[in-house]
């Protein structure tokens, strides 16, 4: 059997950008590395959105750049501005060809369908496939999204939709998202914060009813992703010789399900402490996140219909200071003009 110094276990996101980071830093010129990926072939199945709050190495994999974006309430609308901290679409087809493109030229990395065929001993394992069994009472951000191209132009491509509230919550907390990649085409995709529900899975109508009260009469559909997002940390027994990456190594921001760029940082930090990754103390997105998203969802699962009002007030502070704490960025002052906005007796009371 075939041994290898590193094994990464899942070839999707995390994987892939650990990869190429160890790959473009000359970290596997003497060194081999194996990637378990049960895929029969990549093509694009997701798109990752973020504020791009720190550099990342898929620039060019970006679909667009926004410097706007709008929250709206069955009560108000917001329009945002973000120029310091652009909002990014990567299209996840350009990034896996980007990835596998470099990947393939080296010939100390390989990939294999199952872990079966490695002796895996003496390899210092990435984990990137959580164990999510079991965890149906706890939150999800689940979602579908498609990508709609219309006859005629009918939208604003400047401005994201970042959460239009005004519609169906069913005693959950429910949006809807729109991406504008250009006058006629977009992605609009139904969200949901609930627990394991399937009769909130009714998507397609959703979304269809939806795009019908937009006025949009004459569209086509290019593509569709959907998917469940976990907002909780599964807990894993310390291993040594292996480390969990991506949604299982907790890289989810939990009040928002961003992960991408969360992903990215843990990378580079593998990437700067490889040699001695085994004995490097455990890389996370923060403790006073962890401990703030935790208030925030015992919140959001006790009051949903609170949670429109919520995300709305948030943006009432300082643009790029939300946009900083929602992206774990922010320091004490921006912590303490985001919490300020938030109502406090609820939160307080949450805590106890
Ligand atoms: C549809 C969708 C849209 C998202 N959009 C955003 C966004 O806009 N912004 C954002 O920040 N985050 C987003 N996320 C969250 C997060 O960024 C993604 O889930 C991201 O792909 C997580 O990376 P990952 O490597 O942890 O998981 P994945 O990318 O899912 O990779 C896991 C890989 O493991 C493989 N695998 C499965 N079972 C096994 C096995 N037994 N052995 C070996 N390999 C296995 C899978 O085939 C997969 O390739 C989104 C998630 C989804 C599902």
């Amino acid at each position: 059997m075939r041994e290898f110094d590193y094994v990464i276990i899942g070839g999707g996101c995390a994987g892939l950008s650990l990869a190429y980071e160890l790959d473009i830093h000359q970290k596997l010129n003497n060194k081999t590395l194996a990637i378990i990926e049960p895929r029969e072939e990549y093509k694009r199945d997701k798109t990752w959105s973020f504020w791009k709050v720190a550099p990342h190495n898929f620039e060019d994999c970006v679909k667009k750049n926004w410097k706007e974006f709008s929250i709206k309430t069955s009560s108000g609308s917001k329009i945002i501005k973000c120029d310091s901290f652009p909002y990014q679409s990567i299209d996840s087809g350009l990034f896996y060809n980007k990835v596998k493109h470099r990947l393939g030229k080296n010939k100390n990395i390989k990939f294999f369908k199952n872990i079966n065929e490695l002796n895996t001993n003496n390899s210092f394992i990435f984990n990137s496939v959580p164990s999510l069994d079991g965890f149906g009472s706890n939150l999800w951000q689940h979602f579908q999204g498609i990508e709609i191209e219309t006859t005629e132009k009918f939208f604003d491509d400047k401005i994201v939709n970042l959460m239009d509230f005004d519609c169906d919550q069913r005693n959950n907390v429910h949006f809807f998202y729109i991406l504008p990649f250009s006058k006629n085409i977009a992605m609009i995709e139904t969200t949901w914060l609930s627990k394991e529900d399937k009769s909130l899975k009714d998507y397609d109508s959703q979304t269809k009813s939806y795009i019908n009260r937009l006025g949009i009469k004459d569209y086509k559909i290019n593509f569709k992703e959907e998917g469940a997002i976990p907002l909780f940390h599964p807990k894993y027994k310390k291993e040594k010789n292996k480390i969990n990456i991506g949604t299982a190594g907790g890289m989810t921001r939990l009040s928002t399900g961003y992960t991408f760029l969360n992903i990215q940082e843990h990378s580079r930090f593998i990437r700067i402490n490889l040699e001695n990754i085994g004995n490097t103390k455990k890389y996370d997105i923060g403790k006073k996140y962890q401990f703030l998203d935790q208030i925030f969802l015992k919140v959001l699962k006790k009051h949903p219909e609170k949670m429109p009002g919520i995300f709305f007030k948030m943006f009432g502070a300082s643009y790029d200071a939300t946009i900083k704490f929602l992206s774990n960025k922010s320091n004490f002052f921006e912590d303490l003009s985001i919490i300020s906005k938030m109502p406090k007796w609820l939160f307080i009371k949450s805590i106890f």
